[in-house]
Order: structure tokens, then C-alpha cells, then sequence
């Protein structure tokens, strides 16, 4: 891999990483996936994001399938507790858990999902005591808006978060409106999740687009490739496409060679213009 984010903290993790939701799920699917995360480690994208959520459990799983017998060092591990298990009662059993099917005894990172019940208050001490505890090397946030962000800074060691993830890709360029600028002011970077807009009728669109195909043919890419390398683009931003294939995945590992020039960019602004006032979040 040629392109790396800086974390706060000086550690570089690589600018595309893998997601792992939906996977593990089906038992007859299960070699296929471990071969396609493997190729994936192979390729440069060591960073594996995962969470207590998907499949309850069967894609840390999975990982923990996938990584065994590899240099737990390479790897950057990324997992998510649910809003209702951040706090006291249940995160440090959540986070336990997530280790343990994984078969390690440290996470690389460790996001809070999304906000629920729980006052980050309380989250937030949580976090910081399954660092010194070393369970965790750093924590970070999921699905945070604007306001979501601000409230965090509030917090007694809040400002100790380490990323915020949130859904982003060419035809979902709502957080380059004041998140964006707001987590870049405050060094935050961001992980891009549904970086390949995932499925539906929004993702038969953009791979039906011809903005899209004249720059992915004259780099002989793929739209997933182009797609990527938009998301990457400012070099403080982690993609985790999420592949079940090994081909797809090593497609998605060729995107770190693609550098979308001034023009192509400005043609992706006309098609999928950037947001001229505030837009809430997108989720999935
Ligand atoms: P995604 O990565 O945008 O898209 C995944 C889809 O793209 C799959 O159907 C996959 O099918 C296909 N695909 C992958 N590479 C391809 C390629 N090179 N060419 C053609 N198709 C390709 O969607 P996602 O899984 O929703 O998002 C990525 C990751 O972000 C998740 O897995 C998860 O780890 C994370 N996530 C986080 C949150 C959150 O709330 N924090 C929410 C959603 C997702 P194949 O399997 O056939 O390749």
C-alpha cells in the first residue's frame, strides 16, 4: 500500500481497509470469505473493521478465523460496541467478547456504534479505562453528525477520540458540508464506510454513470477503483470496502494506485455536486 492516514496519535494505519458486515453469516460461504480477507491482508488492506452487531458476532468470527497463525502486529483491528453495552454495565463483557472471538487480546481501535441512551459521559471514562487497561489502543466514534462531535468535545477525554466513521461516497457527500471541515480543524480523521454505496438502486446508478466510466476507463480501473480512490482522496481518510470475493477485493487493493487528476474531480463535482448547506447524516 502507497497511502496511509496518520491517526492522531502518529500511527498510520492504511488508507483502505476492509468491512466485514454480512459476512461470516453463511456457513457454506465461509472459505470463500476467509480466502477473499486473506488476499486483502496479502494486498496492504490490514486494517479489519467489524463489530459486536454483525451477525451477532459470526464476522469477528470470522476474523478471528481469517488471522490466525498471522503477525497479530501487521494487523489494525477495528470493532464496534452497541449503544445499549457502552457503558458501565456491559462494555467491558462487550469488549471481552469481540477479543475473544477474534483470538486476540487487544483491539486496535474500538468505536461506539452509534449514540444511544448511554451519556458519553460515561462511554467516554469506559473507553479510557480499556486503554489503560490495554485492552484497547485507542477508541473512536461511529455515525457522529456535527452537533454529535461538539457535545464529544465537550466531555472530560473526549477529545481523545481517534476517528469518527461515517457512510460516505461520491453520491453521499453530505458530511463535506460542516463535518468534514469540523473533524479536519480538530485532526479527526474519517473512516468512509459504504465507500462502494453498498447495494440498490443508488449503486446501479453511479456504476451506470458515464462520468464515472470515462474516468475509470482511461485509467483502465474499475468504478469501484474510482470510487475508492474519490474517497481517499484527501489522504486523511480510511476506506473499508467490503468484499466477499477474492478478485473484488483485490480490485478494491488496486485503488490505492489510482489518483484521480484536477479534472476527473471537477467532473464528479457537476455529476455529483458537493452540498451546499447542511445535510444530516446519511445512515444505513
Ligand atoms: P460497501 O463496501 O459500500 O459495498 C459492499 C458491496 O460491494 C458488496 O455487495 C460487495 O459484493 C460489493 N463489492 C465489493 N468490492 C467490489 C468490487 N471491486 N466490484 C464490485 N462490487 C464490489 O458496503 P458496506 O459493507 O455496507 O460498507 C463497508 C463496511 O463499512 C462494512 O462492511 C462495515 O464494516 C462498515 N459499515 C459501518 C457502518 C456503521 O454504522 N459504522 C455501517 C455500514 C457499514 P461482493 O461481496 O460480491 O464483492
Amino acid at each position: 500500500m502507497e497511502r496511509f492516514v496518520t491517526l492522531p496519535d502518529r500511527t498510520k494505519v492504511p488508507a483502505l481497509g476492509q468491512g466485514t458486515w454480512f459476512l461470516g453469516e453463511h456457513k457454506a460461504r465461509l472459505e470463500q470469505e476467509k480466502e477473499a480477507l486473506t488476499a486483502g491482508i496479502q494486498a496492504g488492506m490490514t486494517l479489519l473493521d467489524t463489530a459486536e452487531m454483525y451477525g451477532s458476532g459470526r464476522a469477528e468470527e470470522l476474523i478471528g478465523k481469517t488471522i490466525a497463525g498471522m503477525d497479530r502486529s501487521q494487523l489494525f483491528l477495528v470493532s464496534k460496541v452497541y449503544p445499549h453495552n457502552a457503558g458501565r454495565k456491559n462494555i467491558f463483557k462487550s469488549c471481552m467478547a469481540s477479543m475473544e472471538r477474534m483470538g486476540v487480546d487487544y483491539l486496535d481501535l474500538y468505536l461506539l456504534h452509534w449514540r444511544g441512551g448511554i451519556p458519553l459521559e460515561e462511554t467516554v471514562a469506559c473507553m479510557e479505562q480499556l486503554k489503560k487497561e490495554g485492552k484497547i489502543r485507542r477508541w473512536g466514534v461511529s455515525n457522529f453528525d456535527t452537533s454529535d462531535m461538539e457535545e464529544l468535545w465537550s466531555v472530560p477525554g473526549g477529545k481523545n477520540c481517534a476517528v469518527n466513521q461515517v457512510l460516505y461516497h461520491v453520491a453521499s457527500r453530505g458530511i463535506e458540508y460542516d463535518l468534514l471541515p469540523w473533524m479536519r480543524a480538530h485532526h479527526v480523521p474519517l473512516m468512509a464506510y459504504c465507500p462502494l454505496a453498498q447495494g440498490g438502486d443508488l449503486r446501479r446508478g453511479l456504476y451506470q454513470s458515464k462520468t464515472l466510466q470515462t474516468i475509470a476507463a482511461a485509467h483502465q480501473a474499475s468504478i469501484s477503483q474510482v470510487l475508492l480512490a474519490f474517497a481517499v482522496r484527501d489522504g486523511q481518510t480510511i476506506a473499508i470496502p467490503r468484499s466477499s470475493r477474492k478478485e473484488h477485493t483485490l480490485d478494491n487493493a488496486g485503488a490505492d494506485r489510482l489518483i484521480l487528476t484536477e479534472a476527473e474531480l471537477a467532473a464528479i463535482d457537476r455529476e455529483f455536486p458537493a452540498p451546499t448547506r447542511k445535510v444530516y447524516l446519511d445512515i444505513v
